[in-house]
């Protein structure tokens, strides 16, 4: 193909031969291995940024593009690059629907070894993730928020190129990555995004510098688009919270918005706070005063049973017996095999085991240790819950962690704002 010579040749592509290679793709003009070495060509050679917009504003034309009606406040949306232990949604949408701010957030199912918001929302059991717009609109009127499952009509390009990406080995991509993301984020129809672009061993962007031109592309599209967005850059070295898998996960975030802290509440109470100062017009600060003030109220607490209730999910976890009956009796626990401090957590292979745990019956796990954390022989790493997990899988699951005698330091949970 002609644009994949371009590619190679570092030449600027253009809206129109993109146009033509999406397209083309999805029309089945241009083949399978046609589009595969454009891909290669890619990952290889990048993009520049006026190309990766293009890029972005030919996957959003592929599909719907979504619009709201007007309210006082701009709809919101966020988005992470996903990263283990993250149930930042279940705590930022009720948040922000308590601070006045529309938010209708477009989710996903598990991808590789993270977690998916869809996937976490159906322990609530009865939870309908698959809805019209209309039907999301009218929760939005109701709660404030709502949170559905990706629709099939927007950005079929992505889908399919996704497929492609995922098959040849060639996902990660800066440009490619940023299109993917940003497409579904404008083609959803919100004002104000805030994006969570995760960085560290368990994360798609391993190195900070990656991490920031990533960040930086993304919101440089979404404010081309005439957007108002910011990109925060966290850490994922360590898991977020400490439920790591479906239901933990559901629980570790009601019990954020009941009270308990830490880097699950912290980075939420940002991410909401810079929501509600961008479609507000406020100043940060007083965004993330609102944002804490509807957390520590208990209204956000409220608003995520009534935003569960909307969807027709089961209000039992929030029940504190039930929860405690559930997690009365551990199914296993892995161990510190020494003192020491940890030195680094294996998030990606954690990821894949919680899911292989979860999908084979258990309820997940929790992880209370974090990068930089001292432990003690016999401290608890992981607790299961929900099923006997094997002696191989426990094995594997101690393996996760490595331990040194010198102390190491913490991460920051930040470590940059994209403005
Ligand atoms: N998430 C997406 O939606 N797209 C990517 O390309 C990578 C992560």
């Amino acid at each position: 193909m002609k644009i994949t010579d371009a590619v190679k040749s570092g030449k600027p592509l253009g809206k129109s031969l993109l146009a033509e290679a999406v397209n083309g793709y999805l029309s089945g003009k241009v083949s399978k291995e046609e589009m595969t070495e454009f891909l290669r060509a890619v990952c290889a050679c990048g993009m520049s940024d006026e190309d990766a917009t293009y890029l972005t504003e030919v996957m959003v034309g592929s599909g719907e593009r979504l619009r709201f009606a007007p309210r006082r406040y701009p709809y919101a949306d966020k988005h992470s690059t996903g990263g283990v232990a993250d149930s930042t949604t279940l705590i930022i949408a009720p948040i922000v629907a308590a601070a006045g701010v529309p938010f209708l957030k477009m989710s996903g199912r598990k991808l590789g070894h993270t977690g998916g918001t869809i996937d976490k929302l159906e322990c609530f059991k009865g939870f309908k993730t698959e809805m019209t717009v209309e039907e999301a609109e009218r929760v939005v009127d109701k709660v404030g928020a709502a949170v559905v499952a990706q629709s099939k009509e927007l950005v079929p390009a992505d889908k399919a190129l996704y497929k492609l990406r995922d098959e040849t080995g060639t996902v990660k991509s800066l440009p490619l990555i940023a299109s993917s993301v940003v497409s579904k984020k404008l083609a959803s129809g919100a004002e104000v995004f805030v994006l969570d672009v995760k960085t560290g061993a368990g994360a798609f962007m391993d190195t900070l510098p990656e991490a920031e031109k990533l960040a930086a592309l993304m919101v440089r599209i979404l404010k081309n688009a005439g957007k108002r967005a910011a990109a925060v850059i966290s850490d994922m070295n360590s898991p977020l919270g400490e439920g790591v898998g479906g239901v933990m996960e559901v629980v570790d975030a009601i019990e954020v918005l009941e009270g308990k802290t830490g880097r699950l509440r912290d980075l939420a109470v940002l991410i909401a706070g810079r929501i509600v100062s961008l479609a507000k017009g406020v100043s940060d600060e007083a965004g993330a005063a609102e944002a804490t003030e509807a957390l520590q109220s208990g209204k956000a607490l409220e608003k995520l049973k009534e935003l569960v209730a909307a969807q027709g999910g089961s209000l039992d976890l929030f029940d504190k017996a039930t929860r405690q009956k559930m997690l009365s009796a551990p199914a296993g626990v892995v161990r510190a095999a020494k003192d020491g401090y940890l030195k680094s957590i294996d998030c990606v292979k954690l990821g894949f085991l919680a899911r292989a745990f979860e999908d084979g019956g258990g309820y997940g796990m929790t992880v209370p240790v974090k990068v930089g954390g001292r432990v003690q022989k016999g401290d608890p790493l992981v607790t299961l819950y929900g099923k006997a997990a094997s002696e191989e899988a426990l094995s594997a699951l101690a393996a996760c962690f490595c331990l040194t005698e010198a102390p190491v330091p913490a991460d920051p949970l930040v470590y940059r704002i994209v403005t």
